[in-house]
């Protein structure tokens, strides 16, 4: 069977090598008779399963000692609102950029626990472009600055680490694994795994521990970082499955050469398709060339009335979800890990066909 290209934003496509694994551990994990969704999270099958997934992930990022990984569920979503529940009790106040839509929504979140102040947005120029370091406008008594580095919907992506006194929280869901990562330029770091790491239902959060423990007293237990910290991610069930597909994951990058590796790679794809772009009069793509995603490419039909027939042709090309998210239009290729250098081939070639023969 061949499978197609899916372009997916996220739940986004797994690596083959990941699938065919647990395919072949479905019914039997490693002679025990048991599906990894049937074990006990706190059976010794599993607390090797889990330890072995946080070790990997250490190893990836290089997460230095005094740092938390936890394996939650919730979402993203669900971050911003424990991130000022958990960080802001003390200052009552935080900093954030505003770059795109999932950094509107982490403010409007935000809101509800502390006073917010925006320190750039780019919002008035229609999210195009990263600000720069030099454009922030941050507090002197934020307790973190918030932002997003990759905006999955407008495809905008910072080509820097801001600096700041507070420390720096950064919803990494659509980028987190897909280049290496200075983790100790971070407080804490967030993603939801369906982007780039693994299955919707399991949430990684990476968070230095002395940001730990001094939440608003009203926040539920659940969302407490420092009761997730404490009980190793296991104060309630944990998402088992989804752990240990991600940890499938881990293995298939370690594999692969680590994140150099994966990076070299997803720069290569993102520079193809954004040079298929530029070099067409007929595909367009609106962010500044400096703050390109590699992960996200939006692009736009110069006749938008074929837009339907792009997708159609698309799909029975094997090339699926291409269509961009509603609140931007036109189209998304979503080319995170996991996508092939060969499915960004087939679809640079779908698109020059298609200009040829209807643009
Ligand atoms: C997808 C996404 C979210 C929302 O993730 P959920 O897991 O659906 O809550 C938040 N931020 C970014 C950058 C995303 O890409």
């Amino acid at each position: 069977m061949s499978r197609p290209y899916n372009f997916s934003a996220g739940p986004a496509m797994l690596p083959e090598a990941v699938l065919q694994r647990a395919q072949a551990e479905m019914l039997d994990w490693q002679g025990t008779g048991m599906c990894v969704a049937e074990m006990s999270h706190r059976g010794k099958e599993f607390m090797s399963i889990a330890e072995q997934a946080e070790r990997d992930l250490r190893d990836l990022l290089g997460v230095p000692d005094g740092y938390r990984v936890l394996f939650l569920q919730g979402g993203a979503s669900s971050q911003f609102a424990m991130v000022p529940m958990n960080l802001a009790a003390g200052a009552g106040k935080a900093d954030y950029l505003n770059t795109g839509s999932w950094s509107k929504k982490a403010i409007a979140e935000a809101h509800r626990y502390c006073a917010v102040h925006v320190a750039a947005s780019t919002q008035p120029e229609g999210f195009k472009r990263a600000p720069t370091q030099a454009e922030l406008q941050l507090s002197d008594d934020a307790a973190y600055l918030h932002y997003t580095p990759n905006e999955t919907i407008e495809g905008v992506e910072f080509p820097y680490v801001p600096e700041s006194r507070a420390p720096l929280v950064a919803d990494m869901s659509s980028t987190l694994l897909s280049r290496p990562v200075d983790v100790s330029r971070y407080g804490l770091i967030y993603a939801g795994a369906q982007k780039n790491i693994g299955p919707a239902g399991l949430t990684i959060v990476i968070v230095r521990e002395d940001l730990l423990g001094a939440c608003h007293e009203f926040t539920p237990t659940m969302f407490q970082y420092g009761v997730h910290a404490d009980n190793g991610s296991m104060y309630n069930t944990p998402p088992t499955y989804a752990w240990y597909l991600a940890g499938l994951v881990f293995q298939w990058l370690k594999d692969l050469g680590g994140l150099e590796g994966m990076a070299e790679i997803n720069r290569r794809k993102a520079q193809r398709l954004y040079a298929a772009i530029d070099a067409s009069a007929f595909y367009a793509n609106p962010v500044e060339p400096a703050s390109r995603s590699w992960m996200n490419v939006p692009f736009t039909l110069a006749d938008p009335s074929l837009d339907a027939d792009f997708l159609a042709g698309a799909r029975e090309a094997g090339l699926l979800t291409l269509k961009g998210h509603r609140s931007v239009g036109g189209m998304r290729a979503s080319i995170y890990n996991a996508m092939p250098e060969a499915g960004v081939d087939a679809l640079i070639a779908f698109m020059a066909e298609f200009e040829r023969t209807r643009g």
